[in-house]
């Protein structure tokens, strides 16, 4: 299936002069440029686009009011499915979902359908949609530990059934990864992720931050003292992991959970801020998924020499295909089929190089990528005084520690069954703290079922 009108190109900051900033990478379509690019959209009557949608967005009927101009219906239409468009449009990996499905991308270019969402939750931040209908009370309270993603969207489902819905937060600010991890570039604070948590909490949600469950209030406490009906865990995957080779203790050995959050909520992407961040002259960064891509490009922007170090080949490279392709035109230098044995350090015990050694591809192992194997004798250094590691995050231990009968994995994830149900009754759980580091579109589906499946129990309950 092709299609006359090719793709509408999105303008973005020209990268010599964002590499030197934190202002928005993508600048997003105006109207002229979204109404012809929905145009383009092909109507399906079986559209594949919503079946590959975790949350399955009415695609097809959002781009048709968009193509005619009415922004308000599309924001109404996606609103049934997702509270956080502006947030997708813009950190979703469109490319392995509905636009990887999308009919056109067959012979040609899908249909842009992540711009699409992006420009239409943009206006809605702009414009607002009217006023929130007011929700009639059932009586019923649901607590919700963590507010990323599958948090809010949980959340939103619940209050918008009815439920009187409190959101405990860990953390000082509120959005979970949207706000300490994805950095300003990608997605702006103020102006996208406040906005859209704000619409959550007109809908009814209450949200206290500075709460560790585990520590200020525990799962069973709200269930047994505070009178919630049910409690779902959406705390995310948190916990960083090293590689536990020699001289990860060194000065200027950082985890990317550590250094991105300390630019995000200390704000050193803003030129009014004195962030105490340190990034050095030469960083490297190990790992190739978003969350390097992210770090890397932050410690560019900070002033740094800033390189990927990764074990296998770019064809495997986790990282959305756009972020690799925004960081090389930004200037990154990148490493591949490399891997780091060693970090060595000067004699005040600051990092002054980390020791690499070559890799090859082998066969493909249980994740069906290739296997990298060492080529022997091609130790080499890259001098550098900052490594970050990106390798990957698991849940903190301390809900299940602290909740009885909470089943975990060997990795640390909580057990619970795709609706979210896990061993404790009354408790569901979703998004990353169950699956391990995933995708915010994901933690939202999580979050969305479980919704359901929370309103079934309490209803089964009456
Ligand atoms: C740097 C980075 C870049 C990423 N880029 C992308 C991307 O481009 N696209 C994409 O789709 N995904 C991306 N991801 C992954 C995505 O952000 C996560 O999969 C998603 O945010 C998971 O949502 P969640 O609600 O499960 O958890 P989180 O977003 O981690 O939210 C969990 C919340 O729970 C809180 N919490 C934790 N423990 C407690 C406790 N004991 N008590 C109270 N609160 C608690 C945390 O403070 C946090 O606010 C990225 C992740 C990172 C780290
Ligand atoms: S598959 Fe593509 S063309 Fe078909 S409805 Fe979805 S976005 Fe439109």
């Amino acid at each position: 299936m092709a299609n006359k009108i090719p793709r509408v190109p999105v303008r973005e900051q020209d990268p010599a002069i964002r590499a030197t900033n934190f202002e928005e990478v993508c600048y997003g379509y105006n109207r002229e440029e979204a109404m012809l690019e929905a145009s383009r959209c092909l109507n399906c009557k079986n559209p594949r686009c919503v079946a590959a949608c975790p949350v399955n967005i009415r695609i097809p009927d959002f781009i048709s009011a968009l193509a005619q101009g009415y922004e308000a219906a599309a924001a109404a239409i996606i609103a049934e499915d997702s509270s956080l468009p502006s947030v997708c449009g813009r950190v979703c990996p469109q490319e392995n979902q509905c636009e990887g499905q999308c009919i056109l991308g067959i012979k040609g270019e899908p249909v842009a359908i992540g711009k699409l969402e992006r420009y239409v939750g943009d206006w809605k931040i702009e414009n607002g949609c009217g006023e929130t209908p007011a929700i009639e009370r059932n009586g019923h309270k649901v607590a919700v530990i963590g507010s990323g993603p599958s948090g809010l969207a949980c959340a939103s489902d619940l209050a918008k059934m009815g439920y009187e819905v409190k959101i405990f937060e860990a953390l000082h600010e509120v959005g979970g990864v949207l706000t300490y991890g994805i950095p300003e570039f990608r997605l702006p604070k103020t102006r996208v992720v406040a906005k859209e948590v704000e619409a959550v909490k007109r809908l009814g949600v209450e949200i206290e931050t500075d709460v560790i469950a585990g520590r200020t209030v525990t799962v069973d406490s709200l269930l047994d003292e505070e009178g919630y009906d049910a409690v779902f865990v959406g705390s995310g995957a948190g916990l960083p992991r090293f590689m536990g080779i020699e001289g990860e203790n060194l000065n200027g050995v950082f985890s990317a959970n550590e250094f991105l959050t300390r630019a995000n909520l200390m704000r050193a992407y803003r030129e009014d801020y004195d962030t105490p961040i340190f990034v050095g002259r030469k960083a490297v960064i190990v790992g190739g998924g978003n969350v390097a891509m992210d770090a890397v490009r932050t410690a560019k922007r900070l002033g740094a020499e800033a390189t990927i170090v990764y074990r296998r080949s770019e064809a495997e490279l986790p990282a959305r295909v756009e972020e690799v392709h925004h960081a090389k035109q930004e200037g990154i230098e990148f490493r591949m089929l490399t891997n780091p044995t060693r970090i060595l350090g000067d004699d005040k015990g600051r990092v002054r190089a980390i020791n690499c050694v070559e890799m090859t591809l082998g066969e493909p192992d249980e994740s069906g990528r290739r296997s990298p194997v060492v080529k022997e004798g091609s130790d080499f250094e890259i001098e550098c005084d900052v490594v970050i590691m990106a390798l990957g995050t698991s849940p903190n231990p301390l809900i299940a520690s602290t909740t009885e009968g909470l089943e975990t994995n060997r990795r640390g994830c909580i057990v619970a069954t795709e609706n979210g149900a896990t061993s404790r009754e009354g408790v569901f759980a979703g998004g990353d703290a169950v699956t391990g580091a995933a995708t915010v579109i994901l933690a939202m589906g999580a979050g969305r079922k479980a919704a359901v499946a929370i309103d079934e129990y309490v209803k089964s309950k009456k």
